[in-house]
């Protein structure tokens, strides 16, 4: 049989090989971890950097077509695998998604609304930032992830004082937008331009990590959903996009809908779609990977996600605890995933838990009351 690769061992790598061995693929994990999620799960699994010689040569040796699972995997390593294999999505297209100032250039070029920003690399710029993106939020350009590598500014003093702390890195200013809500949207664009997409799902952040997502009938008003499948769709054409690409946006207050940013790879506000949709995100990756045909998702039941963070492993004290999962497996509809990481740490993402429900407002009771038992903030 045809082996699939990926860079990087993490639990979307482990979904991933999880998807593609259920589709009689063999995997293949490129992870210099001893003990990542996806390494141990797989048939093969190349211990090695990302930018190793050695590591890259020997996932082509076992891999006829690789894919991603982060989005720092080094672009130069993905275009040094494109130069053996099929390698889906390419090294453009994550390198733009890696770095906040190519990613909003490319929104702008895609005619895609965005928050006002400008980008900071020097004192002089950090000096001489309009106005009007303050309040704002510094964000690095690059290598930030659950709310990491940024900070809220006032005035000038704290914009000054906040570029220091990120060490003088690269950075993007955005204007601080009053959001009515967030949402995503996942799609899927194969070698032929053909595209799917899953449903619009709406995210919930706690201290700028996912805590909660819902996907169902009336959970984004119909207007801006529409809007944001349309944008997502263009921004994965505008990069000739290959692969699964999930797009973040922002509902105003005004009711106006601006993007916020992308990954190159399955994402965590779509885990839901593993056990609500017909085809999930990552049957979707194997798909658009293994050149196989895409078909649009159906979703057949309401969902929402509660992430499982290593802070409900110390619930009970200062001692790593496994929390109570029969009370909650007890709910119907209750689908419980462990990424089977070795350890717990505070806002370490461990697992997730997907509700389903027959109609959206059995669903929510379902998710509330996994909430309340697991000692989640309800939502
Ligand atoms: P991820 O883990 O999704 O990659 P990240 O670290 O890249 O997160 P962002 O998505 O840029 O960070 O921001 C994290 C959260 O901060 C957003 O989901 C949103 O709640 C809030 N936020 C970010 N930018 C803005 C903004 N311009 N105005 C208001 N809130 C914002
Ligand atoms: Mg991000
Ligand atoms: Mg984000």
């Amino acid at each position: 049989g045809a082996t699939l690769g990926v860079m990087g061992g993490g639990q979307l790598g482990r979904m991933f090989v999880h998807a593609a061995q259920r589709m009689g693929y063999f995997t293949a994990v490129l992870d210099p971890d001893e003990s990542s999620p996806a390494g141990r799960v797989s048939h093969h699994h190349v211990r090695a950097d990302y930018l190793d010689e050695i590591g890259l040569a020997t996932l082509c040796g076992h891999a006829q077509a690789i894919t991603t699972e982060f989005e720092n995997v080094p672009a130069d390593a993905l275009a040094r695998l494109a130069q053996h294999r099929d390698v889906a999505p390419g090294a453009a297209a994550v390198a733009i998604a890696q770095d906040r100032a190519l990613e909003k250039a490319h929104f702008v070029r895609c005619g895609v609304d965005c928050a006002p920003h400008a980008v900071v690399t020097n004192e002089e710029e950090v000096a001489s930032v309009d106005d009007d993106l303050l309040p704002g939020i510094l964000k690095t350009a690059r290598l930030g992830y659950d709310g990491k590598g940024q900070a809220r500014v006032r005035t000038r003093a704290e914009l000054r004082a906040a570029w220091e702390q990120l060490g003088r890195a690269d950075c993007v200013l955005e204007k601080l937008l009053p959001l009515a809500f967030e949402c995503s949207v996942v799609v899927a664009r194969g070698h032929d331009g053909a595209m799917v997409h899953l449903p619009v799902q709406r995210n919930l952040h706690r201290e700028g990590i996912l805590a909660v997502t819902e996907v169902h009938e009336g959970c984004i008003p119909d207007a801006q959903a529409h809007r944001a499948i349309a944008a997502a769709r263009r921004i994965a054409d505008g990069l000739d996009y290959v692969g699964v690409l999930c797009v973040e946006f922002f509902g105003l207050e005004d009711g106006s809908l601006v993007v916020n940013e992308m990954a190159p790879r399955p994402h965590n506000s779509g885990h839901w779609s593993m056990d609500a949709a017909d085809v999930s995100q990552f049957e979707l990756q194997v798909r658009t990977l293994a050149g196989l045909p895409l078909v649009q998702p159906r979703q057949h039941s309401a969902a929402v996600m509660l992430n499982l963070l290593g802070d409900l492993w110390f619930a009970r004290g200062a001692a790593e605890a496994t929390p109570d999962w029969a009370g909650v497996l007890a709910l119907p509809g209750a689908h419980l995933h462990l990424y089977g990481k070795l350890s717990a740490r505070k806002g370490r993402k461990m697992g997730h838990l997907t509700l389903t429900g027959p109609t959206p407002a059995a669903a929510r009771e379902t998710a509330l009351a996994a909430a309340r038992q697991l000692g989640i903030a309800t939502f």
